[in-house]
């Protein structure tokens, strides 16, 4: 069984204070993320190595963008995304309290 079959993917954007390395601007940008939600079952064919593989898998999403490119209309240049993490766990997610452990407002200045 792959592991693609533990989870439930769809794609999200979220936004991102971020700052431009080459004029120093701080602006919002939309940062696409691949979402994994770890399932509630897994399927009926699964065997024992199925099931201890799945009962550590955990929910997470893994950052698509790379690079962005700057709101400034004075540079205008490409830049690295950097100070936000390209892979964050979805554990409070999974575990039903409604909340990532994403504070949208503190993400990416950490
Ligand atoms: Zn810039």
């Amino acid at each position: 069984m792959d592991e693609r079959d533990f989870f439930e993917e769809r794609q999200e954007t979220r936004k991102h204070t971020l700052n431009c390395p080459h004029c120093r601007q701080a602006a919002e940008y939309d940062l696409g993320w691949l979402v994994r939600h770890k399932k509630r079952q897994l399927p009926p064919r699964a065997d024992e190595q199925d099931r201890a593989k799945f009962a550590k898998a955990r929910s997470y999403m893994v950052r698509r963008d790379d690079l962005v490119g700057c709101k400034n209309v004075r540079c205008r240049k490409r830049f690295e995304v950097a100070g936000v993490q390209s892979v964050v766990f979805l554990d409070d997610v999974a575990a039903g309290t409604g909340r990532p452990d994403v504070d949208d407002d503190n993400f990416g200045n950490r």
